[in-house]
């Protein structure tokens, strides 16, 4: 382990997409091995109960933890410049468990209210019956709005790099000297922006999460997540929040993980030894070796998402037809400044959403003559494809309420996937024209 983190410390995160995580030893196979076993076996009852312990590392039950997925999580530690990591079954899983890790019945979390319609509904109701409270602070608040947010009894801020689907972009500086003010980390769902576009730990997040469905698998062949801890937060100096991390663990023999497993380890392995432990939401072997595949091109799909996403946002941006145009790596986008400053090069993901002159009918009409996007309830795969949010996720809600979260009948979003800029704009230009 020790050898391999020294490798990659010196090499470049394309090649850590390629061969991190997984360095096979002599004779051993090249590829990551699918473990697809649910059980390991042992000589002796001494050696399983080290395991039992947290005396010593190992496999014992695949609901906590398989080989297959450590190397995985392993790859996606090192892009990220973390310390640890694991893996989950959805992303949603890894959004319950990395909040859910530090906070619980009678704590509060303040949020962006700009973050994936999934992990609102999670925390605004379902988090919230088990005892969570929320506060919810515009992605554009002052930094006096957002200080007003916090109680005695927050233990966690939490945000999204490239908010999907508004496609805002995370005021880092801002959330993080917020969270370290008031003493608890800042978690950020790092989903559309990939490591490859944006680090949050080197601007101040302390914990990421993923939803590897997107583009870190690519393809969509498997839901999944992740979790990832840079290492930087000091828990022990904050224990009087953190109980779970700075307290013996009466279910796991006392263990006080802070202290066994320092600021670097601490958080995942609370994570995976009691969360995962209860609540197994696991990834399949099989699934983790398909996303395996997917981050060993997502440094070259990214430039390709990106590109088509760009010459998109531009083309639309320039059409009589088309009122409005999100993307925040487009000069003039509201969030062009902070993707300057956050996102490697400006770049941002392959998403572009934009408003259509016209309702909700002129909305529909477009997506009926489009060609090579498909119109799918997905984003972030290798296949162009679209939504008309009014109309599928967000149809439950009264146009007032669409408007308070800023879906209108007329906006489309649009995931480029990796096929030919040209063809893309073609495709979207022969629909336009047809309405
Ligand atoms: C899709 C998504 C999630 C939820 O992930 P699943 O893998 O669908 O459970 C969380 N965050 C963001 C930003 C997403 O796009």
């Amino acid at each position: 382990m020790a050898e391999e983190k020294n490798f990659m410390k010196n090499v470049d995160i394309e090649t850590r997409c390629v061969q991190a995580g997984y360095r096979p030893k002599n004779g051993e196979p090249r590829e990551v091995p699918i473990i697809q076993s649910t059980t390991f076996k042992y000589d002796t009852s001494a050696d399983m109960a080290k395991l039992f312990d947290l005396e010593a590392d190992g496999y014992f039950y695949s609901r906590l933890q398989n080989p297959t997925n450590d190397y995985v999580a392993a790859k996606i530690a090192a892009l990220e410049g973390g310390t640890a990591a694991m893996l989950t079954s959805s992303g949603q899983a890894a959004t319950f468990f990395a909040v859910f890790n530090i906070a619980t019945a009678g704590d509060h979390v303040v949020a962006s209210s700009s973050i994936y319609g999934g992990s609102f509904n999670l925390f605004n109701v379902t988090m919230r019956k088990m005892g969570v409270d929320f506060t919810f602070v515009s992605p554009d608040c002052t930094e006096e709005e957002l200080n007003a947010a916090f109680k005695p009894n927050t233990k966690a801020v939490f945000g999204e790099t490239i908010a999907n689907p508004a496609l805002t972009v995370l005021d880092f500086e801002k959330f993080a000297r917020a969270a370290h003010a008031h003493g608890v980390p800042l978690i950020v769902d790092n989903t559309f922006a990939t490591p490859i576009n944006c680090r949050p730990f080197e601007h101040g997040a302390d914990i990421v999460t993923h939803s590897t469905t997107k583009y870190m698998d690519g393809h969509g062949s498997c839901v999944g997540g992740a979790i990832v801890d840079s290492g930087n937060f000091d828990w022990m100096a904050h224990a009087d929040k953190f109980p779970g991390l700075c307290t013996p663990d009466e279910s796991y023999h006392g263990i006080t993980y802070a202290e066994k497993f320092g600021k670097e380890g601490a958080f995942i392995t609370k994570a995976t030894s009691q969360l995962m432990r209860d609540f197994g939401s696991i990834q399949s072997p099989q699934n983790a070796y398909l996303l395996n595949i997917g981050l060993e091109s997502l440094h070259c799909r990214m430039k390709q998402h990106c590109a088509n996403g760009l010459g998109l946002a531009k083309f639309l941006s320039q059409h009589p037809k088309v009122e409005h145009v999100n993307y925040p790596s487009l000069p003039g986008d509201k969030y062009y400044d902070r993707a300057k400053k956050y996102l490697k090069d400006a770049q941002s993901c392959g998403v572009v959403s934009f408003t259509i002159r016209g309702g909700r009918a002129d909305a529909e009409a477009f997506m009926k003559e489009l060609k090579i996007f498909a119109i799918e309830t997905h984003v972030a795969d290798a296949r162009s494809c679209c939504l008309h949010p009014a109309s599928s996720t967000h149809r439950q809600m009264t146009e007032e309420e669409l408007i308070s979260c800023g879906i209108s009948g007329n906006l489309i979003r649009m995931s480029c996937g990796l096929e030919n800029t040209e063809d893309l704009i073609a495709d979207v230009a022969q629909a336009l024209d047809k309405i």
